[in-house]
């Protein structure tokens, strides 16, 4: 059983639900990402971590 449930945001991979297991993330805006994109999007924001200084 194979529920097509959309497309990654970023690389337009197929999210589905396959056997009860969903192969990736929904987004509050309702948009969905693949693991792959969601952990590179976990790692891009950790490395902008020290990005608190603000210049105006
Ligand atoms: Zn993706």
């Amino acid at each position: 059983m194979r529920e097509y449930l959309g497309q990654c945001k970023i690389c337009g991979k197929e999210i589905c639900c396959e056997n009860g297991f969903f192969n990736g993330v929904l987004l509050p805006e309702h948009d969905y990402l693949c693991f792959k994109c969601d952990q590179n999007k976990q790692q891009a924001l950790e490395k902008r971590g020290d990005d608190s200084s603000v210049s105006q």
